[in-house]
Parts: C-alpha cells; structure tokens; sequence
C-alpha cells in the first residue's frame, strides 16, 4: 500500500482558477444552469481558466444519436 498524495493533509488549497466546461466540438461554454452559450473566449481568458471539455446537449445530439438517446431514456 502506498499512500496517495491525496491523502495527506494540507494539499486542499483552494483553486482561484475558475472551472469552465466547454464545447470540444462547437466551443460554447457552459454557464451553470444558464445552459450553453455561444461566447467567445480570449486565449488570455482561457489561461486564467481551468478549461474542462465536453461536448454540448445539441452536439452530443448530432455526432452521437445512440448516446443520446440512452439520455432521453435516462430522464424519463
Ligand atoms: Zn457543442
């Protein structure tokens, strides 16, 4: 057993940097509960980010039908 990093105590600092989920195939980000829009974000922006991807509601839609409807499904 090796003690993971994780575990020790002291290394929860909290991250300035801000989360963004964005669109990997159409490059919208994601605002919270707000959804998906379709905003403009400047290089200088995004180094100040902590960019995550994804891939949209409506691109998951298009590129992966079974997907989605499996997420249909799911919320019904
Ligand atoms: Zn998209």
């Amino acid at each position: 057993m090796v003690p993971s990093e994780e575990s020790k105590p002291g290394k929860d600092k909290p991250v300035k940097r801000a989360l963004v989920t964005m669109c990997a195939n159409c490059n919208r980000v994601k605002l919270g509960s707000a959804g998906w829009w379709d905003l403009p974000v400047p290089d200088t922006m995004q180094r100040q980010l902590r960019i995550t991807h994804s891939i949209c509601p409506d691109c998951t839609q298009k590129l992966y039908p079974e997907i989605w409807r499996d997420i249909e499904e799911d919320n019904d």
